[in-house]
């Protein structure tokens, strides 16, 4: 018989897993607390487009995304920039959040995938150690396996079990809250770096954007503490005073969210249960992209699901599913995680100095970008940190914190090279309680 797959939420990792589940002859339904054509923000996304050549789905059609330039990065004063290098295979793609979110649940309609929309999750059903369904407001439901990808708040992952040793709760600097507008173009100026990330700016620790498009300016501020509209709007001011395309009417946008930028969840599996996407906190820390990350979830999941298809679903088998993607994904965006949180512990002004002084530039950019396992990541922070510290020689502070964010970042790629083949319980916890430690 057919084994019944129950996904939790509408999240992209999930609609993925189920369309190449469903293809493959299994049940699969999904439970939506939205309503049906309601999903997706009102802004555009960008993602890497090989995700989904690496999940086997076709690119949407052309009139539906254009490639997207490089981005700059500059510290608060905005004075020195380094440009992003991206390989042409890691070309970037710019589309509608909704347009995506239509083009996904057509691909999972049409492999037979079954949505249930206005049906609100309200937590798992658990039977001793297994996961065997979800409580919801529509009545409970049962299946071989739950797919939770309900976002980084999912009742199903934050009501498991301690004994399951899955993280419930995110932490409040685990997270990073945004604001999103679209403005006008109010001028024509040539600018240079139409698409500029600013650490810091004006001086408040978090991450914001200024995309200049043919007819908008793309406005992000991402703080990793609330804030309210009132503050939005006065920054938004502050970042008119260097970006002259940036008009004042309001086009589109202007709401709050939250994303996770943590390391990934040590532990993503349980018997019956399989965490993917925000829920298991995939998008890169500090810039907090996971479109991408939760789409080859979706296929290393689907793949292990089926694999395993005449078994019943235990955290023994799933658990290939959490080595895949660690391999492919999580082992090597972890280091930023150490970044984000030296970052945080510094001064406006001592990051306006690491920018000043040249530590990282544009090749590093490069460099980073053609790493691909973490024995090469490993390599290349040993060879480059002794080097990168020359230039910051006269502020020993500094000095120290830059040695030991190479040293934690050496770590987590080394554990992540160590974490268990195969599940073993209590070999398993051991090493993600070893994993999370040495993010602190
Ligand atoms: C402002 C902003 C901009 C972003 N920009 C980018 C970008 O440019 N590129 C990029 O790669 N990533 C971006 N991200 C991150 C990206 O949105 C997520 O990483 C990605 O969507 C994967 O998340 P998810 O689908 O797992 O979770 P979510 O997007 O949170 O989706 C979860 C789904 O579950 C549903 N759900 C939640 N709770 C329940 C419940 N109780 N019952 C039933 N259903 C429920 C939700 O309605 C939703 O459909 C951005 C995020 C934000 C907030």
């Amino acid at each position: 018989m057919n084994k019944n797959i129950v996904v939790a939420g509408l999240g992209h990792g999930g609609i993925v897993a189920a369309a190449l589940l469903a293809e493959k002859g299994f049940n699969v339904t999904v439970y939506e607390k939205m309503s049906e054509g309601t999903l997706g923000h009102d802004w555009t996304d960008m993602f890497e487009p090989k995700a989904l050549d690496f999940a086997g789905l076709p690119m949407p059609s052309a009139d539906k995304f254009r490639y997207k330039e490089n981005m700059t990065f500059s510290g608060p004063s905005s004075q020195k920039v380094l440009t992003q290098y991206i390989t042409e295979k890691d070309m970037q793609i710019i589309m509608e959040r909704k347009d995506l979110y239509t083009y996904l649940i057509d691909i999972a309609l049409e492999k037979g995938v079954k949505i249930v929309y206005d049906c609100e999750v309200l937590g798992p059903i658990i039977n001793g150690d297994r996961v065997v369904g979800i409580k919801t407001a529509k009545g409970d439901i049962t299946g071989d396996l739950v797919i939770d990808s309900c976002g980084m708040n999912s009742p199903v992952r934050r009501n498991l079990p301690k004994s399951f040793n899955i993280q419930n709760e995110i932490e409040s600097d685990g997270k990073i809250i945004i604001y999103r507008a679209f403005y006008n173009k109010c001028s024509d100026d040539e600018i240079s770096g139409k698409f500029k990330i600013i650490l810091y700016a004006g001086g408040h620790p978090g991450i914001s954007w200024v995309a200049s498009h043919e007819a908008y300016t793309d406005v992000l501020i991402g703080r990793f503490k609330p804030f309210d509209e009132k503050e939005a709007v006065e920054f938004t001011e502050f970042l008119r005073r260097t970006n002259p395309r940036l008009g004042k009417e309001k086009l589109r946008g202007g709401s709050f969210a939250e994303i996770p930028v943590r390391h990934n969840l040590s532990v993503m599996v349980a018997d019956g249960y399989a965490a993917i996407g925000d829920c298991a906190f995939m998008p890169m820390p500090l810039i907090g992209n996971g479109i991408a990350n939760a789409i080859m979830a979706g296929k290393i999941l689907a793949d292990t699901v089926s694999e395993n298809k005449k078994e019943s679903y235990t955290a023994k088998n799933l658990w290939s599913y959490q080595v895949g993607y660690y391999k492919k994904v999580g082992a090597l965006i972890a280091p930023l995680q150490c970044v984000k949180s030296a970052l945080l512990e510094l001064s406006v002004k001592d990051v306006d100095y690491l920018f000043a002084t040249e530590i990282a530039t544009s090749d590093d950019m490069r460099i980073i970008a053609g790493l691909s396992t973490p024995q090469e990541a490993i390599a290349t922070i040993k060879r480059e940190i002794p080097q990168k510290i020359k230039s910051i020689n006269n502020n020993k502070h500094l000095v120290a914190v830059v040695m030991d964010v190479g040293a934690k970042m050496c770590k987590v790629l080394t554990l992540s090279l160590r974490m268990p083949e195969r599940w073993d319980k209590e070999k398993v916890a051991k090493w993600a309680k070893s994993y999370d430690k040495a993010f602190k």
